[in-house]
């Protein structure tokens, strides 16, 4: 499944790369012709403004609440049977795809610390972002294992 997001969830976009959907953001309001242009992605709003709109357009479409990113992303998981395992195969800045690289050839760009213990180096040629796993990884792991399980899906 691939989606649409109104620009405030910009929360749990970077949370559904992580899981390896495919993600656009919106970058300004919710427009008509934004949504013609991504008609074949389903549209997460927190507003219910549009849902006529969107049912005209036969897109798929999930309102969800306002404030909680958690709640927020619980929902979309449930809804899209997704599983919350961080493939980490997606850039969490712009959605490229992610390639595995040798740290040795980035070097100059890596923290000394994090060049020592860091692991699974992986490159985004969209956006030039280096990504590894490290400290912050287990700490990412256990904030989705608690978010998931405060509503219920863990
Ligand atoms: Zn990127």
């Amino acid at each position: 499944m691939k989606f649409l997001l109104e620009n405030n969830l910009a929360k749990i976009a970077k949370w559904l790369r992580f899981l390896g959907q495919d993600v656009k953001v919106l970058n300004g309001p919710i427009t008509l012709e934004a949504l013609l242009r991504n008609r074949d992605r389903a549209f997460i709003t927190t507003s219910r403004r549009w849902e006529r709109t969107l049912k005209n357009l036969g897109m798929t479409y999930l309102v969800v609440p306002r404030e909680c990113w958690e709640a927020q992303l619980c929902m979309v998981l449930r809804s899209f049977r997704i599983k919350p395992d961080l493939r980490l195969n997606r850039c969490a800045y712009c959605g490229g795809d992610l390639r595995p690289v040798n740290k040795e050839d980035f070097k100059e760009r890596i923290p000394p610390k994090a060049y020592d213990t860091a692991y699974d180096f992986t490159y985004c040629e969209r956006c030039d972002a280096l990504f590894w796993k490290g400290l912050h990884y287990e700490r990412m792991v256990n904030m989705l294992r608690e978010a998931l399980e405060r509503c219920g899906s863990g």
